[in-house]
């Protein structure tokens, strides 16, 4: 029996832990927090705020893969006449559809956009610059990014379109994603993987497979690797609870820059106390700009979707995300050039700033998974991720 050492106890390093024992692996997870999660974790309330705006996508392999553990849990289903209420602000004004031309962007018969190309120049092509815009500040929902037009354009493209997907992909597990996480600790120690929490590696151990499933900062610092590094988003996270009124927004997209927030009681009621709506929103900031700038646009957002909150507030939080989104591919680098998996001598990297396709927290899964089917040579697991 191969014995595996799993250092990071989010969703990447519980996904290698479950991958590994269903193969017959034994497996011990460090993780460094009294608790699991990472960035996947809910806070335990009573406002039961996931680390900013989280959904799981489901056209990813991760969908799959628990649904058929029945790790998902149950779903907060998004009611139609909440969904109805998505608003999209453009020209300062909110409304209900996106301009014709972004939808020129999402057409099926159009081909894959380029590598090579910064969305912004490929996107203007086809849907003139006003279109290219709006269509990359509505993919920042996914990228987190304060400049989306000056990334690739096939990986805006594709969180585009994973982003805009009807039915929308975007589904919100109830309780938030620590239930999630929670469900996946509890598969594992049932299959009989050793979980010690409160406990940081500083070296790596030897003689067993190591996979580092930390970010990409703390794996740089862990295999004394400077080369480990990728671009990522800074964003500002707002996160508030207001007393109930009928009819403010489900979400707020905001066209005119990049933005988002959303009220996730409109699918999940059990995560703000009855009365209140739990509001998360994200702002990324570019370079030169502070929080407070993030925090202005959340404002001005909030002023049009949510007519008087400042008077229903009830709780408020303020973040700063920085390289904590997973990784930006820029004009001329794909999935591919990110740091590899394999690091060579039975250590393996996972993540979500790795050299693995997929969009968020699904790159952290199938990096989870390739590592396993390496270690262990199973093509059953490499057909899985393929
Ligand atoms: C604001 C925000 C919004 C997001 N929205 C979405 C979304 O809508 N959909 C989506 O799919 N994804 C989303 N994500 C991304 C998603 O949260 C992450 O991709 C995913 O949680 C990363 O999991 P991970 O296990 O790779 O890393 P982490 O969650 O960072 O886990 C790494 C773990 O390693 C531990 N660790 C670090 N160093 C050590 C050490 N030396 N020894 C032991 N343990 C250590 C850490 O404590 C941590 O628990 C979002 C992220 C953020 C921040």
């Amino acid at each position: 029996m191969r014995h595996i050492t799993v250092i990071g106890g989010g969703f990447a390093g519980l996904t290698a832990a479950i991958t590994a024992a269903e193969a017959g692996a034994k497996v011990t997870v460090y993780e460094a927090h009294r608790t699991l999660g990472g960035r996947a974790r809910t806070a335990p309330g009573p406002y039961r705020t996931n680390e900013g705006p989280h959904a799981v996508y489901s056209g990813g392999p991760h969908w799959t893969w628990l649904r058929q553990r029945d790790l998902l849990g149950p779903l907060a289903p998004l009611p139609p006449l909440e969904a109805a209420r998505l608003r999209l602000r453009h020209h300062g004004v909110l409304r209900r559809t996106p301009p014709f031309a972004m939808l020129k962007l999402l057409r099926p018969r159009l081909g894959p956009a380029p590598v090579d190309t910064d969305f912004l120049s490929w996107a203007t092509g086809i849907a003139g610059e006003e279109g290219a815009r709006a269509a990359a500040h509505y993919a920042a929902v996914a990228l987190f990014h304060h400049a989306p037009g000056s990334l690739s354009a096939a990986f805006v493209q594709e969180r585009l379109r994973r982003a805009a997907k009807l039915p929308p992909e975007a589904h919100y597990p109830r309780g938030g994603w620590g239930v999630l996480i929670d469900r996946m600790a509890a598969r594992a120690w049932n299959m009989g993987v050793r979980i010690e929490t409160g406990a940081r590696v500083d070296t790596l151990p030897e003689h067993t497979p190591v996979v580092v499933a930390t970010a990409l900062p703390a794996a740089r610092r862990l295999l004394r690797d400077d080369s480990l590094t990728w671009p990522g988003g800074r964003t500002v996270l707002v996160d508030l609870a207001v007393r109930t009124r009928r009819g403010d927004a489900f979400a707020v997209s905001d066209l005119d820059a990049p933005g988002w927030i959303e009220r996730f009681t409109a699918q999940d009621p059990s995560l703000a106390p009855a009365g209140e709506q739990l509001v998360q929103g994200q702002f990324p900031v570019g370079p030169g700009e502070s929080r407070a700038d993030g925090v202005a646009r959340a404002e001005h957002l909030l002023d049009l979707g949510f007519p008087g909150w400042r008077e229903r507030l009830t709780w408020r939080r303020e973040a700063v995300a920085d390289g904590r989104t997973g990784a930006v591919d820029l004009p001329g680098r794909s999935w591919r050039d990110r740091p590899a998996v394999d690091r060579g001598d039975g250590v393996y990297l996972v993540g979500d700033q790795v050299a693995a396709p997929g969009v968020l927290a699904e790159v952290s899964f199938t990096s989870a998974v390739t590592a396993v089917s390496l270690i262990l040579g199973r093509p059953a697991l490499s057909r899985m991720r393929a």
